[in-house]
């Protein structure tokens, strides 16, 4: 038997696709190359963009067709808005939220082989001739129908891993902060911190296995902790506790965190990066506004001046660091002034990358309902303005790094060009000419020779053996 897995949208979804993974493959199911001689279909779907839902709709009502030829259930997953679940209960087998996830065998088991159907009809089992209902709460933002207890079941899940070198582990689920473009609080729920023990123990054991890149995964990583205040440790000591684990271990390796938001970024954070050599040199710290009036709209309950301050206290403490930030270009009522505003933000903080989104109301966001009156060609004319700035500032720290020898670890090997690919410590990609297949998944180094706007070309000098204390 074997599943076919499509996930759609951010890391969190493909880390929940790694537990997912296990559970079927506890079952016997074997992960399938193509979804054409998979059983078991299923998605995990992302609700930030209609053209992730649309393109769940044209899935499974390709999957509905091919009911007609061969036996296969379908399931769905993932961020879906109470209103998409309802429709989707009448076009899928099986709907259930992650934190049911344990539950996913008892629910294909009592689903059993599905017949023949007649599209955008429902489906029925042999075993119990009723379509299941799985789903019969919403995950809204509201605690009292997802209980703190609940999502446990779910972190308990070993992740299968998709990497032998790189992880994700989820240190959170949902997000009280409601930011008006964005539904994720009304489709992950509120914020539930997972326990302290179990990430230590699921980072120890990556640890153990020789992980080069882990990362930890929230949708509001920073504030890890505020939801069980006084019984749970804050961000700040659990990035401690990592920093320590790698000091004990005598292993090389990175550790990452995304996304935080700016408000929770405390300056003791900051220090703790700075003081422990395996947190990695590199943080990701959405802005998404150069405006304030703008970021009040879109209620990100911050200033650009108390994000300066942020970003002033990582320059004074880990000068070397990268930094990252997510922009959205054309936000209901943007103005030329305001856009100003944020071409103005990237000469401040002059960024290592930005990821610039052109604005489109997400379903079941606050501002859907909002005029969406920026043009579009003014939206991709300001998306367009706004990268030509970052790479004034991409460019011109890439090429400093000419001359330099870089630690890299190297993720990809291209056979056709024979090149390996790869990420500094501060996430900027390095393409080095090699047949030497064996490095991906290590750390080396290489001697910077070229740069581009976003990436840095370096001859391979030597593999870094994993040092011992
Ligand atoms: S912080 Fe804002 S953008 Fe991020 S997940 Fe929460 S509501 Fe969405």
């Amino acid at each position: 038997m074997k599943y076919f897995l499509l996930t759609l949208g951010c890391q969190m979804n493909k880390s929940d696709s790694e537990r997912v993974s296990s559970v079927l493959e506890e079952m016997g199911y074997v992960e399938a190359e193509t979804e054409d001689e998979a059983n078991l279909l299923g998605v995990l779907a992302c609700s930030v963009r209609q053209k992730s839902i649309d393109r769940v709709y044209s899935k499974i009502h390709k999957w509905n067709r091919a009911k007609n030829k061969r036996n296969l259930i379908t399931f769905i997953s993932g961020c879906v808005l109470p209103a998409d679940r309802t429709k989707f209960m009448k076009l899928f087998d099986i709907v259930f939220q992650m934190a049911e996830l344990p539950k996913l065998p008892e629910f294909i088991q009592h689903y059993g082989v599905t017949t023949g159907i007649i599209p955008n009809q429902h489906t029925y089992s042999k075993k119990s001739d009723k379509k299941i209902e799985l789903c019969s709460t919403s995950l809204v933002a509201d605690n009292k129908l997802l209980a703190p207890d609940s999502i446990k079941p779910f972190w308990n899940v070993k992740p299968t891993y998709h990497s032998g070198f790189e992880a994700f582990v989820p240190i959170q689920n949902g997000c009280d902060k409601f930011c008006t473009f964005c539904a994720v609080p009304y489709t992950r729920g509120r914020e539930i911190s997972r326990p302290s023990a179990e990430i230590i123990e699921e980072v120890e054991n990556l640890i153990k296995k020789g992980y080069k890149s882990i990362t930890l995964l929230g949708q509001n990583v920073n504030s890890y902790g505020k939801d069980k205040e006084g019984s749970e440790i804050s961000f700040n000591q659990l990035l401690e506790r990592i920093g320590e684990l790698g000091l004990a271990s005598g292993k090389e390796f990175w550790v990452y965190f995304t996304s935080p938001h700016p408000r929770d970024m405390s300056r003791d954070v900051i220090e703790t990066i700075a003081k422990y050599q395996h947190l990695a040199k590199q943080i990701h710290l959405p802005l998404q506004s150069g405006n304030d009036k703008v970021l009040i709209k879109m209620n990100r309950n911050h200033s650009v001046a108390r994000y300066a301050k942020i970003i002033e206290d990582i320059r004074e403490l880990i000068p070397n660091a990268t930094i990252f930030t997510d922009i959205i270009v054309g936000f209901s009522g943007e103005t030329e002034a305001q856009f100003n505003d944020t071409v103005e933000a990237f000469h401040l903080f002059k960024f290592n990358m930005a990821y610039i989104a052109v604005y489109s109301p997400r379903p079941g966001a606050t501002a859907y309902s909002w005029d969406d009156n920026v043009p579009q060609a003014i939206k991709k004319k300001r998306l367009h303005v706004l990268t030509e700035e970052m790479k004034k500032y991409t460019r011109h720290y890439n090429s400093e790094l000419i001359g330099t020898t870089q630690k890299v670890l190297v993720t990809t090997y291209n056979a056709s060009n024979k090149t390996l690919a790869g990420l500094t410590e501060g996430k900027i990609n390095i393409v080095i000419p090699s047949n030497q297949e064996k490095l991906v998944g290590t750390f080396i180094y290489a001697s910077i020779q070229e740069s581009t706007d976003f990436s840095l070309k370096g001859h391979y000098v030597k593999q870094e053996a994993d040092y011992v204390q």
